[in-house]
């Protein structure tokens, strides 16, 4: 085998997020009305300003109507909770998320547990979860289920295959495990207080990364010819400032058989799935599916 044979497969995230997009656009060609999402954001936190217009500008993009409520970072609980009633009450909302973080004064949770399950686009309310975990039809969340698109996409194998995720967050990590487990993976899930993480990681036929630490996974952790999901957007600061990078180091990559790079890796993957849950909850909620 040459050694250009060898190199490392980059999975990059636009095709698939392509593949997404347009099987979203279909799905909702095929609605007599155009579905609707709903982005509720409170302040200013500029990394939430770009994400949210990011999920604004795709939306319409692929021929969704999109609405961004903007609300003052001193907007009450009790105000925030008045506005998701009232989507969660108009029948021209289909899909409604609250961008994350929200301040300190709010309870991210009584939030998240006040929106309509069925226009929860986000995949975060209880009963999305329970309904993911149990093998039944949920809104799943946007990041883990882009990660497994991705996989699907570069036919990447995943039944009976040891998948190790590193973070246990309810955004990525435990979410990706029950998708994992749905797709008849051996799943481990690691975390901070994991015993010697490095044997675990070196389990991994599949390794899949969120914690959130620039180049936190070494090449000793890593088991030769692994797939590996780098979900980690870390921005550095000094001489490199503003460059993105991801949780695993470049060194660990060359180890592997393939891997998503960051950007351009699973970030994509994200807001596609978003626009796919949107139209997905329209179809539900006018019987279409
Ligand atoms: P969280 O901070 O919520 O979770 C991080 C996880 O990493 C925790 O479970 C934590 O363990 C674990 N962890 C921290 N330190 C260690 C360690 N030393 N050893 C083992 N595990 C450790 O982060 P998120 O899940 O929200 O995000 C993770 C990364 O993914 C971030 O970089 C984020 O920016 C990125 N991300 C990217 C997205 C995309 O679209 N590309 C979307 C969402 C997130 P413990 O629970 O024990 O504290």
């Amino acid at each position: 085998m040459s050694a250009a044979a060898e190199m490392p497969r980059r999975l990059e995230g636009a095709a698939p997020a392509a593949a997404v997009l347009l099987r979203a656009a279909e799905l909702a060609a095929a609605l007599p009305r155009v579905p609707h999402l709903h982005v509720i954001r409170l302040g200013e936190d500029p990394a939430s300003v770009s994400y949210v217009r990011l999920k604004d500008r795709r939306a319409r993009q692929i021929g969704l109507r999109s609405t961004v409520h903007a609300l003052p970072h001193e907007t009450s609980q009790a105000e925030l909770l008045a506005r998701i009633d009232a989507l969660n009450a108009d029948d021209d909302c289909d899909g409604l998320l609250v961008q994350l973080p929200l301040p300190a004064h709010i309870h991210a949770r009584a939030v998240l547990e006040r929106i309509d399950a069925a226009k929860d686009v986000d995949g975060f309310h209880p009963l999305n979860v329970g309904r993911l975990w149990e093998g039944g039809e949920a809104l799943s969340p946007c990041t883990p289920a882009g990660i497994l698109e991705l996989l699907r996409y570069y036919e990447v194998p995943l039944a009976g295959r040891r998948a190790v995720i590193v973070g246990r967050s309810n955004i990525v990590g435990k979410p990706l495990a029950a998708l994992l487990l749905r797709a008849d993976a051996s799943v481990t899930i690691a975390h901070s207080r994991s015993a010697d993480l490095a044997a675990l990681t070196r389990e991994a036929e599949v390794l899949l990364v969120a914690v959130g630490r620039p180049h936190f996974v070494t090449a000793d952790m890593v088991r030769p010819q692994a797939v590996i999901v780098d979900v980690g957007v870390n921005r550095l600061s000094g001489e490199t400032e503003g460059r993105l990078v991801g949780d695993v180091h470049p060194q660990a990559l060359e180890v592997a058989a393939a891997y998503t790079p960051v950007p351009g890796g699973v970030g994509p993957m994200t807001v596609a799935q978003l626009l796919l849950n949107t139209v997905l909850a329209a179809r539900r909620r006018r019987g279409r599916a």
